[in-house]
């Protein structure tokens, strides 16, 4: 049967948990081709087992710039092309700036920030040939900095200020670029904050909401590239219903 997103080829990077694996999922079951990317092999393979589709597994760490390009290489050696790809993976390390482990900061401008960068690098040759899409997941932190994520703000100011020119970039050569920016939603991002502060705030937000859950973002990832090749979404923004900022 063909389906909306047959015959692409999608790249998800950091789809071993939440966001990622979701997204993954739901483009395999659009009909798309996915290759799937973390250090979290195991995973990996498992989440293909699951999925409808054919899924290449990529042990990938966006974080290394030849990690990324060989992971992009390895995609459109084994699918003859390349037409979507989600920089979602990502690490939050909340805390504020007094006292702050600098080796934490520069873990998330190195994943989330440069990571993300890396991979549009090595992916844009071959989507400017597919005319494809890159979906960039960044954060309502995009938007509005708070105490206690100044850094990871930053990360996420920095994907939206690389995204727009990017888009403006290639635009009118068919390349269709889209920054996604989530409010809260349940995954294992905040199991990783080292601050006891920083875990409590995410943990109180957690509880103090019905929060998203990966598969709300997978959707409006799916909305964004299932979209007539004319039609380019180039923002959207998604938070909990009872998320007031
Ligand atoms: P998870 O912790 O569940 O997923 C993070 C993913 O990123 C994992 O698959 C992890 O894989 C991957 N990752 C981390 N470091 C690397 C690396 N160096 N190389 C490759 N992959 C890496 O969190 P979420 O699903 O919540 O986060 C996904 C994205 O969504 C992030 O960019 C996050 O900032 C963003 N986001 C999340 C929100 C939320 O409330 N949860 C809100 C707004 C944005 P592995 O460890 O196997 O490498």
């Amino acid at each position: 049967m063909r389906t909306t997103l047959d015959p692409k080829v999608a790249l998800v990077t950091g789809a071993s948990s939440g966001i990622g694996r979701a997204t993954a999922l739901a483009l395999s079951k659009a009909g798309a081709t996915v290759a799937v990317g973390g250090r979290r092999t195991e995973r990996l393979t498992a989440l293909a087992q699951e999925a409808p589709g054919e899924m290449l597994v990529l042990d990938m760490d966006v974080s290394d710039p030849e990690s990324v390009r060989k992971a992009v290489d390895t995609t459109v050696e084994r699918f003859g092309t390349l037409d979507i790809v989600v920089n979602n993976a990502g690490v939050m390390l909340t805390g504020p700036v007094l006292g702050a482990d600098p080796t934490e900061w520069t873990r998330m401008v190195e994943t989330n920030l440069l990571g993300s960068m890396y991979t549009v690098h090595s992916a844009l040759p071959h989507l400017l040939r597919s005319h494809g899409t890159v979906v960039q997941i960044s954060s309502t932190s995009g938007r509005v900095s708070s105490v206690g994520a100044a850094v990871y703000s930053a990360t996420k100011f920095g994907i939206n200020a690389f995204t727009e020119a990017l888009r403006q970039e290639v635009t009118e050569q068919g390349v269709r670029v889209v920054v996604v920016e989530p409010g809260f939603v349940s995954t294992e991002l905040a199991d990783h904050i080292t601050d006891p502060a920083g875990r409590a705030v995410a943990k109180s937000m957690a509880e103090s909401m019905r929060t998203l859950q990966p598969e709300d973002i997978a959707a409006a990832v799916v909305y964004a590239v299932t979209q007539p090749d004319h039609v380019a979404v180039n923002e959207i923004l998604v938070r909990p219903t009872d998320q007031s900022r």
